[in-house]
């Protein structure tokens, strides 16, 4: 199966929207094959329950989860030095800290998986001309060839305008997107639910079964690339 041409959709209302984005150097090539996954042991003591997993996008290439533990994450500060930076970094170390007890997670200064980006998002136009509503967050990913094995990297961006108590939730929020949940909840009391709300929830009982379903589900990442003939 080969990649379709490059595809923009977007997922997900208000302030939090997230954008599926297939590379253009995989294009056209032939992709590995379509296979479960060990589930991670940390997820395999989840419960299973109640879970959005139905709501969840597909892709070409199967579940966006990862195949090799554990998962590297980057805190890039974009050499911003003012006092908010720091109250920045605290929400996303508190929401790599939340989530890592599901996946385990590893903080590194080097290129990563998952990569955390203080930055603002460019306006956007809509069809008819009009700006887009301002995005606090958004969530990409891209994929590459690594010695003949397809993996995918995440880059979050998170604004640094922000109001401080969104800033942990969306932190929370774009995470979920980056570790699989490629999706919406549609109930306010999960974290992956698609607006921001007054209260921001924890990471609920419905957002782990969900992870947990996700790692259960197929992938072509991780696989080789079918050799050429
Ligand atoms: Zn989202």
């Amino acid at each position: 199966m080969a990649l379709a041409t490059k595809r923009l959709l977007s997922i997900g209302i208000l302030t939090i929207l997230t954008v599926l984005m297939l590379s253009r150097p995989l294009m056209g090539q032939a992709l590995p094959e379509l296979k479960p996954q060990p589930l991670p042991a940390s997820l395999a003591q989840v419960a299973v329950g109640d879970d959005y997993a139905d709501r969840l996008q597909t892709t070409p290439v199967g579940a966006l989860l990862w195949t090799q533990f554990p998962v590297s994450v980057r805190i890039d500060l974009a050499d911003s030095t003012d006092a908010r930076a720091k109250v920045w970094q605290e929400a996303v170390t508190q929401a790599i800290s939340d989530w890592s007890g599901l996946i385990e997670l590893t903080q590194t200064t080097a290129a990563a998986d998952i990569t955390i980006r203080r930055a603002s998002l460019p306006l956007r136009r809509l069809a008819d001309g009009k700006l887009a509503p301002v995005r606090f967050a958004d969530t990409r990913f891209e994929f590459y060839n690594q010695d003949g094995r397809l993996r995918h990297r995440m880059v979050i961006t998170l604004s640094p305008t922000q109001a401080d108590r969104s800033l942990l939730s969306g932190a929370r929020h774009e995470l979920g997107h980056a570790l699989g949940i490629w999706g919406h909840s549609d109930r306010p009391t999960d974290v992956m639910y698609s607006s921001q709300v007054a209260q921001p929830p924890q990471i609920s009982d419905r957002d782990r079964a969900t992870l947990r379903k996700v790692y259960t589900q197929s992938t072509r990442l991780g696989g080789s690339f079918p050799k050429m003939p």
